[in-house]
C-alpha cells in the first residue's frame, strides 16, 4: 500500500466540485486516509512549493493557491502516487486527457484544480507537511 498527498485546489473549492474530484478516488481504489479544508496563507503555501522558488510564476502560484480554501487529503491505494496523476492528467488542462480530473474541472495552468505528490519522496514530504500521524487513519 502505497500513500500521496492530493489538494483540491481553491477553483475546484469555489464550483463546488469537491464531491465530484473525491468521487474519481474513491471509485479508482483510492482510499481517503486523511482529509481537511484549510486556508493557505503565502509561509504554508510558498514552504510546499518550495521546488518551484526560482521559476517565474512562482508568485502567482503562491497567489492562486491562498485566494481561497484547499481540501488537502492522504490518498491511500495500490501504486497510489501514479494512480492519482494519471486520474489528474497533464499539469496544463488543455493538454489534459478526456476524462482526467483537469481536463473535466480545470480552466488554465494556474487553476488547475488539483494537486498530487510526484514521488514517493515528495509524498512523504507533503503528508507529513500537512498531517501528523494520529491524523492518517
Ligand atoms: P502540482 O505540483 O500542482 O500537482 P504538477 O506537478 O502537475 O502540479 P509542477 O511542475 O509541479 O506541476 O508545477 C506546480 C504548479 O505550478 C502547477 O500545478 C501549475 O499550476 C504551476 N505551473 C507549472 N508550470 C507552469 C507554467 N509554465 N506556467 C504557469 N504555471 C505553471
Ligand atoms: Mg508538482
Amino acid at each position: 500500500m502505497e500513500q500521496t498527498l492530493s489538494i483540491i485546489k481553491p477553483d475546484a473549492v469555489k464550483k463546488g466540485v469537491i464531491g465530484k474530484i473525491i468521487d474519481r478516488f474513491e471509485s479508482n481504489g483510492l482510499r481517503i486516509a486523511a482529509m481537511k479544508k484549510i486556508q493557505l496563507d503565502d509561509e504554508k503555501a510558498g514552504g510546499f512549493y518550495a521546488e518551484h522558488k526560482e521559476r517565474p510564476f512562482f508568485g502567482e502560484l503562491v497567489s492562486f493557491m491562498t485566494s481561497g480554501p484547499v481540501v488537502v487529503m492522504v490518498l491511500e491505494g495500490e501504486d497510489a502516487i501514479m494512480k492519482n496523476r494519471n486520474l489528474m492528467g497533464a499539469t496544463n488542462p488543455k493538454e489534459a486527457e478526456a476524462g482526467t480530473i483537469r481536463a473535466d474541472f480545470a480552466e488554465s495552468i494556474d487553476a488547475n484544480a488539483v494537486h498530487g505528490s510526484d514521488s514517493a519522496q515528495s509524498a512523504e514530504r507533503e503528508i507529513k507537511y500537512f498531517f501528523s500521524e494520529n491524523e492518517v487513519l
